[in-house]
């Protein structure tokens, strides 16, 4: 009988009651074939692969990540709480080290959930991976972590919430923004000031083929985790590089992804996109599966694979190794540029405008973070959507030192009442989050003219 390497834990969720609408992409079919073939495969007979049932995630877990609006509860489904559940209870058997290695197969996906929730974006509306590591971080004292997040969009919302985070090492490698939703992931993308370098976008050119992925793991990815020397590696795993995903134009295969999860050797796989419902997720799914448990994967081959046909053209793998050439150089000078781009101030500023293309929201927001060269720094948020009104959200992070700690709550104790709706205070360290509601402020300002 077949005995894994190593012991790995998958979670299926396939959430039957969760769409967004019945013919939209994102629908529980995505893992009902992996589920038949993971079956048929008998990979569940296999000494060491083992399946849990998923948990479910709390308000708590959610708010240690999270500002919704104006609640978790009413931007979240059953499905949604356990979905994070689902990777909660991989990161958890990882952590107490029941298992080596595991896989939440499970929907509905996070990538592109930000910090600021006013509804869904890009099929996500809680980030299940970063609701996942908060909790570890918390419960079992883990600091550095590393996300590699190998879906083909760029997961906008993991940075968006890592950003200022020196101790989470967020790496994407994703098809270019010019060409694909979210439209962002650029290689100067890199970080906030007090966390410049430890964001590091990959963006590869439409038709990039296994050799490309594989070389970009090799030269850029291997190498970065080497230094930064994370305790935990996470794999926010899309699967819509696949050369038959039907919104993407990658030329990804189920053996390459198999022998990139062989590479970078995630401690956790969650499930992220993948559209390619019949063609690819079984056969990707059960690649990562195997790779995970250190079994033979070389018979997993789709049916409609033609190798010459997703042969890498000369210029795409040219591009390719400019590009990851320029990234490792960036890394490599990450830390005389930061004084180069942000020079030294006391406080910086950034304003966006977030658009939630699910749900159709515009989303005003100004971020204001103190500079601080001890920890992630205090962040003060301020935000806003027609449909959710206003709120002003603080964060203390949960290694913050005193003086951000006391930054943060004086911008809570001087915070004016009557200009937002809500006001919510994060406390890491505490592990604490207040909210104070149903406040009505004197000027609506939803947009900057
Ligand atoms: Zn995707
Ligand atoms: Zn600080």
């Amino acid at each position: 009988m077949l005995k894994a390497k190593h012991k790995t834990g998958l979670v299926f969720f396939p959430a039957f009651d969760w769409a967004i609408n019945p013919s939209h992409p994102e629908r529980e079919e995505r893992l009902l074939y992996t589920r038949d073939q993971v079956f048929e495969e008998g990979l569940l007979d296999i000494e060491g692969i083992v399946e849990f049932a998923p948990g479910i995630v709390t308000v708590e877990d959610v708010n240690r990540v999270h500002f919704c609006l104006p609640d978790a509860k009413s931007v979240m489904t059953k499905s949604h709480f356990i979905s994070a559940g689902g990777a909660k209870t991989i990161g958890v058997a990882v952590a107490e080290k029941k298992i080596k290695n595991g896989f939440a197969l499970v929907r509905p996906p996070g990538h592109h959930a930000m910090r600021v929730v006013h509804g869904a974006r890009g099929f996500c509306n809680v980030n299940i991976e970063a609701i996942m590591i908060e909790y570890l971080r918390k419960t079992y004292g883990i600091r550095k972590v590393a996300i590699v997040d190998t879906d083909c969009h760029h997961g906008d919302g993991t940075q968006d919430i890592y950003w200022h985070d020196p101790d989470t090492l967020f790496i994407s490698v994703h098809q270019d923004g010019r060409t694909l939703y979210p439209g962002s992931g650029f290689t100067d993308e890199q970080g906030g000031p007090n966390a410049y370098g430890t964001t590091v976008n990959i963006p590869l050119p439409p038709n990039t083929g296994a050799e490309g992925f594989l070389y970009t793991a090799q030269n850029l990815i291997l190498p970065i985790l080497d230094e930064f020397k994370p305790e935990l590696i996470i794999n926010s795993a899309g699967q819509d590089n696949h050369f038959s995903d039907p919104l993407t134009n990658m030329n990804f295969t189920a053996l390459g992804y198999a022998k990139l999860t062989e590479l970078i050797k995630p401690d956790i796989a969650v499930l992220e996109g993948g559209y390619s419902i019949e063609g690819a997720l079984p056969y990707v799914n059960v690649g990562i599966i195997l790779a995970l448990a250190g079994l033979d994967y070389s018979n997993v081959v789709e049916p409609d694979y033609d190798y010459e046909k997703l042969k890498q053209t000369k210029e795409v793998t040219k591009e390719i190794e400019q590009i990851s050439d320029n990234v490792l150089n960036l890394w490599n000078k990450r830390g005389s540029n930061r004084d180069r781009v942000f020079g030294k101030k006391e406080f910086y500023m950034r304003t966006r405008n977030i658009f939630y293309d699910t749900d159709g929201i515009y989303e005003l927001q100004r971020e204001k973070i103190r500079s601080c060269t001890n920890c992630p720094g205090a962040l003060r948020i301020e935000t806003s959507s027609k449909e959710k009104g206003s709120a002003l959200a603080i964060h203390i992070p949960l290694y913050a030192c005193k003086k951000c700690i006391d930054q943060g709550y004086k911008w809570h104790e001087k915070a004016d009442k009557k200009q937002f709706h809500m006001i919510f205070l994060q406390d890491r360290k505490k592990d604490t989050y207040l909210i104070d509601k149903n406040q009505t402020p004197k000027v609506e300002k939803y947009f900057y003219d």
